[in-house]
């Protein structure tokens, strides 16, 4: 098996380790390389921006219910420092 790959996109041959993991290719490599994939990310983010925005908030505010619930169980199930029976900074040490 070669270590080396030839990129789809800039035609530059680099070793394996320069292409992500992809599973169902043969070689078990990306097409493209790391560097190129990373420069269509960007394209593409920057191309989208608006819209990958309005999608991140979106997520967020519909997760935000579920956070503040999670967060409100963690806290009446945790036991606070003096339950604990540690002493707080402000109480003097025995
Ligand atoms: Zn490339």
């Amino acid at each position: 098996m070669s270590l080396t790959k030839t990129c789809d996109d800039c035609f530059e041959t680099k070793p394996l380790t320069d292409f992500y993991p992809h599973a169902r290719n043969l070689d078990g490599r990306r097409g493209k390389c790391k560097v190129c994939m990373i420069a269509r990310a960007k394209a593409r983010y920057e191309k989208n921006r608006p819209a990958i925005l309005v999608q991140a908030k979106d997520r967020y505010l519909e997760q935000r219910q579920a956070r503040i619930e999670k967060m409100r169980e963690y806290r009446a199930t945790r036991k606070t420092s003096k339950q604990q029976g540690v002493p707080h900074a402000s109480e003097p040490l025995a």
